[in-house]
């Protein structure tokens, strides 16, 4: 293709994209294709002639977007926001269409660079101290791998320069809340703590990790020969964004002489509002952070924001040094594939740098403070409503909920609430995702699609009772 063929059918495409984010709002969100039916519609063999653009359009209208879950809908309200507003979606396109790599510093200064000034910038509107230096990373489970990597290094003095874990007389351990994320669980298992060695502590009626059963549990790894190694706490869990006590979690890692690792994933985002900072108070002793901006805040994915206290000894974990990427200024320079596990790095730092300069920080403000508003606001209506229940604390944009009609008991209670959660997903009127929380199914509402606002969260809530209770009356008792 050449610029001119680029430019015409550019031109093109960014009309395609602006005219599916006008109509996505009236498409069915959850996508109703069958398992097989997209790879079906498709050709099996690749094209051996030239196809053109054109009819690229066609199966785009065709066969993917009837294929595709709309995450950007208002009406999306499962999993959590995966916003990707249109100026983050230009330095995404800028990326791709200016092709360089960051291999090194050298191989292109501008996309190292601007990557240290937009990890700084977030670093700031994040409430944290300069002592922290951040990098961008592909997702949490790949910063809290790095995380847990660079303590196994430091709780064992290096291992990897030597024997590695094989060496290790004792088993190094990881403490995370019986809510942590499964990548937690997974980076253990990949940085080869092994599934014996991982701990899953007790948590409160919160549904956030309690600090003394941390403490029990150290302590009894400690008699028993063990080393503790890292613990990993959360800001904002998956299933009800419940919050760990960073600050207790820290005197203890402290004591212990264990890393601390705050997966602030999805939460993180809501610490550019000063009005939610208590939520991670104890955060500045932590060893290292991860905060998702391509969830809440808005960076298209995958932008994952990951912050350390000690570059230093991040770069003695990740490091390599070829002759073939040697230059001159090594000394003067990040050289970012260093910090982290991938030798490439596409310049993902353009997606954030157009969000930030586009919205800025008091635009990116008010959008958060819109959604913790309107969850509030749902919360405050199942609170009100008889036989609808909030099952956890609203600290942020996630609502919890249940419809607990007369009658139902044990596994019924299961099925009735995922039977009416399935019936509003089927029927392409919202997205919502079921969980189980304490061994019970409920459904999640999270709140915080750029394009949700206070009108979408009332129409949902009265489908959602609408539903819910012409399922209940079906329901055989
Ligand atoms: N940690 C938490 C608390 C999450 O909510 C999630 C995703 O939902 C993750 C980690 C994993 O994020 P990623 O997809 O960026 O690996």
């Amino acid at each position: 293709m050449t610029p001119e063929e680029f430019r015409r059918i550019g031109y093109e495409l960014i009309d395609w994209i602006a005219d599916y984010r006008e109509q996505v709002a009236s498409l069915p969100v959850m996508s109703t294709v069958k398992p097989g039916e997209v790879r079906a519609a498709l050709p099996s063999t690749p094209p051996q002639q030239p196809e053109g653009f054109d009819a690229i359009f066609q199966d785009l209208n065709d066969v993917i977007v009837p294929g595709l879950s709309h995450w950007q809908s208002p009406r999306f309200f499962g999993y959590f926001p995966a916003n990707a507003p249109l100026e983050s979606v230009l330095g995404d396109f800028l990326s791709s269409g200016l092709g360089v790599l960051g291999l090194s510093w050298q191989s292109s200064p501008a996309l190292s660079e601007l990557e240290e000034v937009v990890t700084d910038w977030l670093r700031q509107m994040l409430g944290l101290s300069v002592n922290w230096s951040g990098v961008i990373q592909d997702t949490a489970s790949t910063s809290t791998l790095v995380a847990l990597l660079c303590a196994r290094e430091k709780v064992s003095d290096y291992a990897m320069g030597r024997g590695g874990l094989q060496a290790q007389t004792a088993p190094l351990t990881v403490y995370a809340s019986v809510h942590g994320h499964s990548s937690v669980d997974k980076a253990a298992l990949l940085a080869g703590f092994g599934r014996d060695n991982i701990r899953a502590i007790a948590v409160d009626e919160l549904h956030a990790l309690r600090p003394e059963a941390l403490e029990s549990a150290i302590q009894a790894d400690l008699a028993a020969g063990r080393i503790p190694c890292a613990v990993v706490v959360t800001t904002g869990t998956t299933a009800t964004t419940a919050i760990d006590p960073v600050k207790a979690a820290a005197e203890i890692a402290r004591r212990y002489g264990l890393w601390l690792h705050v997966d602030a994933a999805m939460a993180g985002s809501a610490m550019i509002l000063p009005e939610c900072r208590s939520l991670w108070e104890g955060v500045e002793e932590a060893d290292s952070i991860v905060v998702n901006a391509h969830k809440w805040l808005g960076a298209v994915f995958d932008t994952s924001l990951y912050y350390v206290r000690d570059p230093q000894h991040l770069i003695r974990v990740m490091s390599t040094n070829p002759s073939y990427l040697h230059s001159s200024v090594d000394d003067q320079v990040r050289n970012l594939r260093d910090w982290g596990i991938p030798l490439g790095r596409r310049f993902r730092a353009l997606k954030l740098w157009c969000l930030i300069r586009e919205q800025g920080v008091e635009g990116l403000q008010a959008r958060l403070r819109r959604d913790l508003h309107n969850a509030r606001w749902l919360a405050d209506q199942v609170d009100a409503a008889p036989r609808w229940v909030r099952l956890a604390p609203v600290p942020l944009q996630t609502v919890c909920l249940r419809y607990e009609p007369d009658g139902l008991s044990g596994d019924d209670f299961d099925d009735f609430t995922r039977t009416w959660c399935q019936r509003i997903n089927d029927s392409g009127v919202a997205y919502l995702t079921p969980a189980v929380l304490e061994g019970r199914w409920m459904v999640r509402v999270s709140v915080g699609s750029v394009t949700t606002e206070l009108e979408h969260v009332r129409q949902l809530w009265t489908v959602m009772r609408e539903t819910a209770e012409a399922v209940a009356a079906e329901w055989p008792v």
